[in-house]
């Protein structure tokens, strides 16, 4: 299988493999191709397409001004980064034309993408790259108003920071939950490292305190090399909880810190 920067790498290629066969393109400067999203995939592809061909007009529609990385954001959690050091800004996109708003719809017959402002960019060829979203709707109440009491902590930046706040804020002897989703997801072994990285931090800080896995499921991504690492590292620390013991959340009430399982409730700190 390719790894995820290869298959990235491949896209973003493809996609300017196709541009540049297109002669319209290369021929006018204006407009020419709009990427949406300055992330991994977004800015890799216009930084790409550039590369490939100096004469076409590349312009990054993305609203934030630095982009914040979820890799290396566990770290953070555990406290052993600074926020600031997942921050990449887009200062130096060269000939890229930078426009900071959100894109709102897509007008794919008149080929414009239409700004939060009301107004409207041309395209010749649009890259969608404004990756994914949580949806609300999955778990009975977890809702947008919970994430400030029950970080998720899958978007790099406040989430991040409140979650390593209130693990710095919790006393030795508290009890930290995570709830790992049932699969499909993105990255199988994350959760697991988060748990990691919890369990170093309160290892080192607050030796009393537990952190259980509340899993939905019965075996997880590396789960041996995970338990290994655990029982050698973080003796007593973790309790995984896998899906046939009850592992299941299936409703949270963020104002008394439960999580409602399968078969039975759990408070954390
Ligand atoms: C905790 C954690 C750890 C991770 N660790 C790793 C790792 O070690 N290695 C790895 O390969 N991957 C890791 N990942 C996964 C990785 O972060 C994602 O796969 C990657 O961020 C996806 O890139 P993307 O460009 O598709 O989306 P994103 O990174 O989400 O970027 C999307 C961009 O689009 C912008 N955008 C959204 N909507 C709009 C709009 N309407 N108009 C304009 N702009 C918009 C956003 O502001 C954002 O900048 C991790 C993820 C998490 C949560």
């Amino acid at each position: 299988m390719p790894s995820r920067r290869a298959l990235i790498g491949g896209v973003a290629a493809s996609v300017a493999a196709a541009v540049l066969a297109a002669p319209q393109v290369r021929a006018q400067t204006q407009p020419g191709v709009i990427v949406v999203g300055g992330g991994f995939a977004g800015a890799s592809c216009a930084r790409a397409l550039k590369r490939l061909d100096r004469d076409l007009a590349v312009t990054l529609i993305e609203p934030k001004a630095a982009y914040l990385a979820c890799p290396f954001s566990n770290a953070v959690i555990a406290g052993l980064r600074g926020i600031e050091a997942q921050a990449f800004r887009y200062d130096q996109f060269g000939d890229i034309a930078l426009v900071r708003k959100r894109a709102v719809a897509v007008d794919a017959e008149r080929r414009r993408v239409r700004l939060e402002d009301g107004t409207d960019i041309g395209y010749t060829r649009l890259v969608l790259a404004p990756g994914v979203d949580l949806r609300f709707d999955a778990l009975p109440g977890y809702d947008e108003a919970a994430t400030a009491i029950m970080p998720h902590a899958w978007k790099a930046g406040a989430q991040t920071l409140l979650l390593r706040d209130q693990l710095a804020a919790m006393p030795d002897g508290g009890v930290v939950i995570l709830a790992a989703p049932a699969n499909p997801f993105r990255c199988p072994p994350g959760p697991y490292e988060r748990a990691s990285l919890i369990a170093h931090y309160l290892k080192a800080s607050k030796p009393h305190s537990k952190l259980i896995i509340l899993d939905a499921k019965d075996a997880f991504s590396k789960q041996r090399l995970f338990e290994a690492a655990w029982q050698e590292l973080y003796p007593g620390l973790i309790e995984w909880v896998p899906l046939s013991s009850g592992g299941r959340v299936t409703e949270v009430d963020p104002a008394t810190g439960t999580l409602v399982t399968e078969f039975g409730n759990h408070k954390a700190d």
